[in-house]
């Protein structure tokens, strides 16, 4: 490429945290499937032709064109996205799956968020696929060691297909996560978790508190979700506290949660952004930092997942984190 006076322009080869990995992302909405590339809102929605295999053979062909695109530096919706590293993209030879809200079989949940998309979700009736049929998809095309699986579609254990969702899980070994509200106890996902390497569990838990837990989740199970994190093996569970405004965001809430993970012991702890809510940048910023310092206080490592804070809230963490030396072994960023 060359510059209006003639000058040639280097391009700088960047590369996607998310493609090197090829990530398929089913999801639903009122028209029926979709799937994305990518979980930031920039990338392309996809309709469905209706059949999993085509939207798949769809989706990895896209991301090579996207991918040979970024090694030459041309970054179009990619612009300024913070999963955009230096250097060219490699096929990292995982087979990749989100299986995001909506999706049939995978739509009901036990808990009502408050920053949950999945409560709008009604129309599976026009989807040709479900969670099932991915499930049996992904055992039928793929060596399960190469697979990678992100179960976020609503709450499993309240599937009416979970039985035989965790039963093909469990033959496979796949190596993934499962986002449960962890409300209702599952002994198969125990299971997973005693039987099958890299397989975690992801709660979000958004608060230190009965009361506060009541007003995020709309209902009242706190306690039997702290009974049910205390059944599974507690190293392979994720807590999880989702930053919103005027609800967790008092200081005093951050540290019951943290005191309370202390006790649980938990992998780590996510620090995440309520995923609607782009304002209130310096309160978020501090009350980043601040659960960061009390996280090393009560020796609990940080997870720190970065795709819903703001770019400018998420630069001055990442700052604040690399400049204090003590933090750099507590504190790691998803996807860096
Ligand atoms: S928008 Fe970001 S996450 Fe999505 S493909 Fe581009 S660089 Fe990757």
């Amino acid at each position: 490429m060359r510059s209006e006076d003639g000058k040639e322009i280097i391009m700088q080869p960047k590369q996607c945290m998310f493609l090197n990995y090829n990530y398929f992302i089913p999801g639903a909405n009122k028209d029926g499937n979709h799937f994305r590339y990518c979980c930031v809102g920039k990338g392309k929605k996809f309709p469905t032709n209706g059949s999993i295999e085509d939207d798949y053979a769809e989706c990895m062909k896209y991301i090579a064109i996207r991918r040979e695109e970024l090694g030459r530096g041309i970054l179009g919706t990619c612009r300024d996205c913070q999963f955009l590293v230096d250097g060219v993209g490699k096929d990292k030879q995982q087979n990749s799956f989100i299986l995001n809200s909506g999706l049939p079989g995978g739509d009901k949940c036990n808990a009502g968020c408050i920053y949950c998309d999945s409560l709008e979700n009604k129309n599976q009736e026009k989807c040709k696929y479900g969670v099932l049929d991915i499930f049996k998809y992904v055992r039928g095309n793929f060596e399960s060691e190469t697979v990678y699986m992100s179960y976020a579609s609503a709450e499993i254990t309240v599937s009416n297909c979970c039985g035989e969702l965790l039963d093909i899980w469990n033959k496979t070994k796949w190596r993934g996560k499962i986002f449960t509200s962890g409300i209702k106890y599952c002994g198969e996902i125990s299971d997973l978790l005693n039987n099958a390497d890299g397989v975690s569990l992801n709660i979000s838990l958004d608060s230190g508190t009965a009361e506060t837990y009541k007003k995020i989740k709309r209902v009242n199970k706190f306690d039997a979700v702290i009974d049910t994190i205390n059944r599974y093996r507690k190293d392979k569970v994720e807590l999880k506290y989702n930053l919103i405004h005027g609800y967790n965001s008092e200081e005093v809430e951050i540290e019951k949660f943290l005191d309370l993970c202390a006790a649980i012991g938990p992998k780590f702890v996510c620090l995440s952004n309520n995923q609607n809510e782009q304002g209130h940048l310096d309160e978020k910023l501090h009350l980043a930092e601040y659960f960061i310092e009390i996280a090393y206080k009560r020796g609990i490592k940080v997870n720190l997942t970065l795709d819903y804070f703001h770019n400018y809230t998420f630069q001055k963490i990442k700052d604040y984190v690399v400049n204090k030396p003590y933090l750099n072994d507590i504190v790691k960023f998803e996807y860096k």
